[in-house]
């Protein structure tokens, strides 16, 4: 089963960047942060908070958290909702940040996506998919950006979706992330020491791709 790993800081471009490979190769995308975003819009919808251990561990276990497929696209449907478009503010975001940190909740989302690598030819996007998921993928590849340029990116997408937020700001949050992602004791932002690195700040999405077919086309 071909399994591709692609991990990566917030506002790296994985996800565009995987959707894209997965249509090209015609495999599955999964993208797991939308996993530990629907987690957290979870706790919020139950009053939890996320860095709640006893209160989160309580519920995770029984979740109804499903991914579906329209089209090739990815939906994340939680209680039979579908709230792909809700767990992209940035409110979910700073809370998927802290919920991904809890053990109880990490256990069970690598089981899910497990499952799905196992039964599908696939690209994960994540943090830990090459470290601590798919250890053993077919290709790992790494890709990050500087943090200005992270932040920039974000900037120019909320501005499309008609949401005018302040680089400064968006900085700041990059960076907060990148510390909490990367600091945590469990699965920490890291690069498997075997996956590929690619430094995408000057480069655009479509070379990106390219570069990474290249290396699978091999
Ligand atoms: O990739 P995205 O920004 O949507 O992920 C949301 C949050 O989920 C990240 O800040 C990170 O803390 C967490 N995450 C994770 N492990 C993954 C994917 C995402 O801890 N495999």
């Amino acid at each position: 089963m071909l399994n591709i790993a692609l991990d990566g800081p917030s506002g790296s471009g994985k996800s565009t960047v995987a959707g894209i490979l997965a249509e090209r190769l015609d495999i599955l995308h999964l993208d797991t942060g939308a996993m530990y975003r629907a987690c957290a819009l979870a706790a919020l919808k139950k009053n939890i908070k996320c860095l709640d251990e006893e209160g989160v561990s309580a519920f995770i276990g029984d979740i109804d958290l499903q991914i579906r497929y329209e089209n090739g696209e990815q939906k994340t449907i939680l209680d039979g909702e579908d709230v792909s478009q809700k767990i992209r503010n940035n409110e979910v975001s700073m809370m998927s940040s802290d919920i991904s940190s809890l053990p109880s909740v990490r256990r069970k989302m690598v089981e899910m996506q497990r499952i799905v690598a196992k039964n599908n030819p696939c690209i994960l996007d994540g943090r830990d998919i090459g470290t601590v998921v798919l250890p053993d993928a077919n290709y790992k590849f790494y890709i990050t950006a500087t943090p200005e340029v992270r932040a920039e990116r974000r900037r120019l997408d909320l501005l499309d979706k008609g949401q005018k937020v302040d680089f400064d700001i968006l900085l700041e949050e990059i960076n907060r992330r990148d510390y909490n992602d990367s600091h945590r004791k469990i699965s920490p932002l890291k690069q498997a020491e075997d996956a590929i690195l690619i430094d995408t700040s000057d480069l655009s999405v479509e070379e990106v791709v390219d570069k990474i077919l290249a290396i699978i086309n091999k």
